[in-house]
């Protein structure tokens, strides 16, 4: 006690922080290029391609400069690119979303010829391809029909997968959408295509941009009777748990920043990997605060995506993952 008082603490933790590199000698956490995924928006209508005035630095591109992207992108060490097909046609069932030469169709299959190696994800629902904007097709009451929902989700997955989709990826939140699309691929021989479900997807304020830039915006209502109620983690284990028992290979959470602790949930309870959607709106926000001055853009989306990665994300779909692959590469 009298030599704590005489020379201060014996324990010091500020030890290892005195420098940059006794700091990266025992760092926890990395966020690793490689497991970062980059969202794609491709236009059908080429008239529609153009930036997207709430996501700086993100645009909607034409299927050809989809391509050339994806190939930047591999440059850059990113493996791997989410696709987001909006269509000239919409109609209420959704039928440009299995047309064989649909727009996200078409883009997988140049991609793939292009770059083989990079990692091509599509993701899967329906609001981009209906005029009401939901994620299924109505019943007589205006609310979103499950059963028949899963029907075109599973033809459209089936669309991919023959374009040459690596990983279909659906984000619809319809119940029992994960087995009845593994049942259809493995029937069809799909056997390596594998599923990254939007396990726990909540009903979240956090997609704005995302609506601005796919055009999706529901026409009436909202998407509370499908997507997750945000107050929810044990729901969220619930639906984790039955989307891994029907064949989902990686299981997703959407939102990640107020989410996180859904996501270290998860972590804690479940062995296969995670994925976390850096959504939007954080996307949005970071970027409103740093074009007023408030902020610094690559540390903040530095400390965001380590936050992700510490609360226990395996990989981290992210508007960022360009951005923070030319800093670290
Ligand atoms: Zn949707």
């Amino acid at each position: 006690m009298i030599r704590q008082s005489v020379r201060g603490p014996k324990i010091r933790l500020r030890r290892l922080r005195a420098s940059e590199a006794r700091r990266a000698l025992v760092r926890e956490h990395h966020v690793m290029v490689e497991r970062l995924v980059q969202p794609i928006f491709i236009v059908e209508d080429e008239r529609a391609a153009g930036p997207i005035a709430s996501l700086p630095g993100i645009s909607r591109l034409t299927v050809p400069q989809a391509v050339t992207y994806a190939r930047r992108l591999q440059q850059m060490k990113i493996r791997a690119v989410m696709l987001f097909g909006l269509p000239a046609h919409k109609d209420p069932i959704a039928s440009s979303n299995y047309e064989p030469q649909g727009v996200v169709q078409r883009t997988i299959r140049e991609i793939k010829a292009a770059v083989p190696e990079l990692l091509v994800c599509a993701d899967l629902c329906n609001c981009e391809y209906t005029d009401h904007g939901h994620c299924g097709l109505l019943d007589a009451r205006g609310d979103v029909d499950n059963d028949r929902t899963v029907e075109v989700l599973v033809r459209t997955a089936l669309t991919y997968a023959a374009s040459g989709a690596d990983v279909i990826a659906p984000s619809d939140m319809m119940d029992g959408r994960v087995g009845a699309i593994r049942d259809a691929l493995d029937e069809e021989n799909f056997l390596q295509v594998a599923i990254l479900s939007y396990a726990a997807k909540y009903a979240s304020a956090f997609y704005g941009p995302f609506r601005e830039a796919a055009g999706c915006a529901p026409q009436f209502g909202d998407r509370r009777t499908y997507q997750m109620d945000p107050p929810n983690v044990r729901e969220a284990m619930r639906e984790i748990e039955l989307d891994i028992r029907e064949g989902a290979d990686v299981v997703m959470i959407k939102p990640a920043l107020s989410y996180l602790d859904v996501i270290r949930a998860a972590r804690e309870r479940f062995d296969v990997p995670i994925a976390a959607f850096n959504v939007s709106g954080e996307y949005a926000m970071l970027h409103a605060a740093a074009s007023n001055g408030w902020l610094d853009l690559p540390r903040a989306v530095d400390e965001v995506l380590a936050s992700i990665t510490r609360a226990g994300a395996d990989l981290i779909v992210t508007y960022f993952a360009q951005e923070y692959a030319e800093r670290n590469g």
